[in-house]
């Protein structure tokens, strides 16, 4: 009896996608069936060492490969955990992680990088379709006595029934296309093996049949020989010593990890003895993974305790900041049986977390000395890294070191670049937040700044507004504000005289009164180029850190409005007295120096008008 299946509706245009546009990079099927299959062995060593159920159970984990090239069929066959009859609905009909929603929600249309996006998203199973018109999958669950058959053609529907198999683990019988076949051969299977999966740390063997002539008689006959071959090293290479490594051994098996297409950025491999037993292997990826920025990310790290795999879904094992992080800890120390729940308070844990932190903080600045490849980096991963100032106390100072910023003065720049050619008498290091860089470059404010021979940290990512004001010091100067206050009481400014303030006292009150629902106050600077600027206050400061620690956004808070008495423009209108006319002339001042602030106007009609207005007269 067999039991007929819908697919899941995204299911469906999965396959849709996998049968009908994804055909640049075919052959990553097999790198997808092998690791579903690599997967289910190491569930099965797991469980046959901690439950009890299967504590008895004897196996040694291995892959099979066989094809029969006339019939054009290719099948994968693994001895581990296996499938019931819901797992097989549950895993192959229906998607249970998000990942594959925004795998089709990041399609880009390039077939060559969508198709590398599929390891990423873990849709590896249904990559199958792309070379076969029909799948039988045979699978029996370890422990169970039943086994059961899956059989589709990939068009909206599956088949389940009862099926007979002695061994545990599943069989995946794939009926390749015409123009797949090619697919059942030794050559090919090997070669894809060797590019992708060369340190699974199973043995992968590959079964098939080898003509061999031989003479009977006078005669010559071909007779076929069966044989049987370990085709990959199934070494877990985190294992191995570094000097029998080289560069490319890391690169692929990075690549069969990761399911990434591209080679690794860098990669550090650490081993650690003494009161502690472990070994690390990271690597950092050239590009950032799509869901980077997804609340829902999947974790790229793995944990082993003495080879024997543990989880891949433990978001703890490293701090969200190093959520780019690609890689592998095997502890020699945990015990196996401890629950994945147990393992976030496991003190052994929290050391080689926290020794891994400064690994790889250590290793990304290595990275550092070579400017290019870093750049590389910090495009990709510098937003990230500066969520752990905000996260990671303890590493603070490392993070720090590592940021670059875009300068009033340069581009990349190190904190440390910047407090080395800080003039003498600078008292702190001063950042500007803003929209976007273009703005900040055309601050007012920054203009002071750089009268003084001050160069100021220019900062328009989101994050910053979030985590700059968090910061406090770097290398014990004081990281400020440059539109706070009190950064601008640093700076040394050109006093006011008694008569320059008696000169212009009649515009200010003018201003104050025109004004007084918008801006905090209105005073007096030599120090300006424009003729106007909008200061930041106390308030806004206060105002925003509280702001931030609720988790909510920054209302709009009044600012100080400064007038450049040396500007010709501010000057002419000390001497002006039609009131009408001022009114107009404060309210685009104000609107102006907004326009320089924040690049945006709320009240573009009255601005708009104003200006009318004041085009009409001067005609
Ligand atoms: P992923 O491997 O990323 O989870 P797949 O679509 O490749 O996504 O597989 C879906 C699920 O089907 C797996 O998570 C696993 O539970 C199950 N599965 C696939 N292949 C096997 C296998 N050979 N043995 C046991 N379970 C499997």
């Amino acid at each position: 009896m067999s039991k007929k299946h819908s697919f899941q509706t995204e299911i469906n245009q999965l396959l849709e996608l996998m049968i009908h546009s994804l055909y640049s990079n075919k052959e990553i099927f097999l790198r997808e069936l092998i690791s579903n299959a690599s997967d289910a062995l190491d569930k099965l060593n797991y469980l046959s060492l901690t439950d009890e159920k299967l504590k008895g159970l004897k196996f040694s984990p291995r892959i099979d490969i066989s094809f029969d090239s006339a019939k054009g069929t290719l099948s994968i066959k693994d001895n581990g955990i296996g499938m019931n009859e819901e797992d097989l609905i549950n895993h192959l009909g229906t998607i249970a992680k998000s990942g594959t929603k925004s795998f089709l929600n990041s399609l880009s249309g390039d077939k060559k990088k969508d198709s590398a996006l599929i390891g990423q998203f873990g849709v590896g199973f249904y990559s199958a379709f792309m070379v076969a018109d029909k799948i039988i999958v045979q699978s029996k669950k370890a422990g169970d006595t039943k086994a059961y058959a899956w059989i589709s053609d990939g068009k909206g529907e599956y088949e389940i029934s009862e099926c007979t198999k002695e061994e545990q683990g599943s069989e995946i019988v794939l009926y390749l296309k015409d123009e797949d076949k090619k697919f059942a051969s030794k050559w090919e299977i090997e070669s894809i093996i060797k590019r992708y999966s060369e340190h699974i740390a199973f043995p992968i063997f590959l079964s098939y049949e080898e003509s061999k002539t031989q003479e009977e008689g006078d005669k010559k006959v071909e007779k076929k020989e069966h044989k049987c071959e370990q085709i990959n090293k199934a070494t877990a290479i985190w294992k191995l010593p570094k000097s029998e490594l080289k560069p490319k051994d890391y690169e692929e098996f990075y690549k069969g990890f990761s399911g990434d297409s591209e080679a690794p950025l860098c990669y550090v491999h650490s081993k650690a003895e003494g009161s502690l037993e472990y070994t690390t292997l990271f690597f950092i990826p050239k590009k950032a993974p799509f869901d980077l920025y997804r609340v829902d990310y999947k974790s790229g790290v793995k944990l082993y305790v003495k080879r024997v795999f543990i989880t891949d879904d433990d978001k703890e094992l490293l701090p969200p900041y190093l959520r780019f992080i690609r890689g592998v800890i095997d502890s020699e120390d945990l015990p196996l049986n401890v629950s994945r729940e147990i393992l976030q308070q496991n003190r052994i844990l929290a050391n080689i977390k926290s020794a891994s932190v400064k690994k790889i903080l250590s290793e990304i600045k290595n990275l550092s000395k070579d400017e290019a490849k870093y750049e590389e980096f910090y495009k990709e991963f510098g937003k990230v890294l500066k969520e752990g100032l905000y996260s990671d106390f303890e590493n603070k100072e490392n993070i720090l070191e590592l940021l670059r910023f875009t300068t009033s003065a340069k581009q990349n720049r190190s904190l440390k670049a910047y407090k080395d050619s800080m003039p003498k008498e600078q008292k702190s290091i001063y950042y500007l937040l803003g929209e976007n860089l273009e703005l900040l470059k055309a601050s007012p404010i920054l203009e002071k700044y750089k009268r003084q021979g001050y160069e100021v940290l220019l900062l328009s990512d989101e994050v910053d507004s979030f985590v700059m004001p968090s910061v406090g010091e770097y290398d014990k100067v004081a990281l400020k504000d440059a539109a706070s206050k009190e950064a601008l009481s640093e700076l040394g400014e050109e006093e006011i005289s008694k008569e320059e303030k008696e000169q212009f006292e009649a515009l200010t009150k003018e201003f104050k009164e025109i004004l007084s629902d918008e801006v905090n106050e209105v005073s007096l600077s030599k120090n300006l180029a424009s003729p106007v600027a909008l200061i930041g206050t106390e308030e806004n400061a206060m105002m925003a850190n509280l702001m931030r620690q609720m988790g909510q956004e920054m209302p709009k808070m009044p600012k100080n409005l400064e007038l450049n008495i040396t500007h010709p423009l501010i000057q002419k209108l000390s001497k002006h007295q039609n009131k009408e006319e001022l009114k107009n002339m404060a309210r685009l001042l104000l609107d102006s120096a907004r326009l320089m602030d924040s690049g945006s106007l709320d009240n573009a009609k009255e601005f708009s008008q104003a200006l009318f207005d004041l085009l009409e007269k001067s005609l």
